[in-house]
């Protein structure tokens, strides 16, 4: 179907720049030798009139009050903000809007699963259709191991967090079903664990949708893109949760390249493997039962999964899950990104506990993200392929 669509087309593009690239590299090279001008890249975007004016009014009152009302339909006069991400009182605002935000979203979190969060815990958020390529399952392997960390440490100065999921899977996508289920029972333990306490809180929030995700994206703290490099097309919850001012942690794919650039190496958490090194290693032969192995804290939290720890009633519901990782090919190479992955949350813990240096790095990614409304998408689209121009205002 691909390859007719490209012979029937008079333009292919990619919605990413890694994407773009590829198309041409990969899965269409033989086209893009026999017709190079086809192919082009746009990177997605998203409206800065839901995804900030309807969906964040509290930021937005404070982009109007800095900036001017016309960032709306400009979305590149965010980077005004620049010249007030280290101004204190600018902070302070800032630290406002988006506790506010975590308020409204604490209530309906309380609202739609009857599970209460602190407002001032590190709000950690996935939300997305549930894939394996997404690798919600290797945020679960985080919040398992830090779950076994917490228990082994209790008096650890721990940064409180609030790990919320949302999303949907495919009625028939087995799997995916599975991991759902085990976001809810890993939480069922983990929240009503009394050693726990307030340290750690895992949410799955029913009925992903677009109205849901406009409560969620204001008061995120830190966005997981976390897709095993070279498989996501591009994202935009990405886009729509840094606009917000969430702190990205996520692989080098997609549009998080992107956003990198956009927003500067400083003021984003990258971890993992890159594209070229996903296919060198799968070329190599890869052994996912080394990672096993040789990591002890994965070796524990693997085992406790599969072992039935977090279904006792069932002790044998993710065994196959679970050991689709060490023993059957692990596709998605969670394991060879888990220890980078771990020792990237810990860094974020770092920063959070520097509110200061925190909100500065979450104002610069507000700044940066100008280059990803849709208007521009939509201006690529109209000058590049369709071939028609605006009309006169
Ligand atoms: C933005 C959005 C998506 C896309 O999210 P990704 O993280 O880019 O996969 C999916 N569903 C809803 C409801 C959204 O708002």
């Amino acid at each position: 179907m691909a390859h007719l669509s490209v012979v029937g087309s008079h333009m292919v593009n990619g919605v990413s720049a890694l994407h773009s690239d590829l198309l041409v590299h990969t899965i269409f090279a033989d086209f893009a030798d026999l017709w190079p001008e086809r192919f082009t890249n746009m990177t997605n975007g998203v409206t800065p009139r839901r995804w900030l004016a309807q969906a964040n009014p509290g930021l937005a009152d404070l982009l109007d009050q800095t900036l001017g009302k016309h960032w709306r339909l400009d979305l590149d006069q965010l980077k005004g903000l620049r010249a007030h991400q280290a101004d204190a009182v600018f902070q302070e605002k800032f630290r406002a809007v988006k506790l506010q935000n975590k308020v409204r979203l604490a209530a309906y979190i309380a609202r739609t699963t009857g599970i209460t969060v602190d407002p001032h815990s590190l709000f950690d958020v996935q939300v997305k259709r549930i894939h394996e390529y997404k690798r919600q399952l290797l945020n679960v392997l985080h919040v398992v191991t830090r779950y076994l960390a917490i228990l082994e440490n209790p008096h650890a100065d721990w940064v409180p967090r609030t790990v919320i999921f949302a999303g949907k899977a495919a009625s028939s996508y087995h799997s995916a079903k599975s991991i759902i289920r085990l976001i809810h029972d890993v939480g069922l333990v983990i929240n009503h664990d009394a050693r726990i306490g307030d340290k750690l809180k895992v949410v799955f929030i029913p009925n992903y949708g677009v109205s849901v995700a406009e409560v969620i994206m204001p008061g995120a703290d830190l966005s997981e893109q976390i897709s095993t490099a070279g498989t996501e097309a591009s994202g935009t919850g990405n886009m729509k949760l840094a606009l917000n001012g969430a702190l990205t942690i996520g692989t080098d794919d997609g549009a998080n390249i992107e956003i990198r650039e956009a927003v500067g190496d400083d003021n984003i958490f990258i971890f993992g493997l890159k594209t070229p090194e996903v296919r060198a290693l799968r070329l190599s032969g890869y052994q996912p039962m080394h990672y096993y192995e040789s990591n002890p804290a994965l070796k524990a939290v693997l085992n406790a999964l599969s072992e039935g720890r977090f279904s006792p009633e069932e002790p044998g519901r993710y065994r196959s899950l679970v050991e689709s990782l060490p023993y059957g090919g692990d596709h998605y190479l969670l394991l060879a990104d888990y220890a980078s992955y771990v020792a990237t949350q810990l860094r974020v813990d770092s920063l959070y506990r520097q509110p200061v240096a925190w909100s500065e790095k979450a104002i610069a990614n507000v700044a940066g993200m100008g280059g990803f409304s849709s208007d521009r998408t939509i201006r690529e689209y109209a000058a590049k392929i369709w071939n028609v121009s605006p009309l006169a205002e």
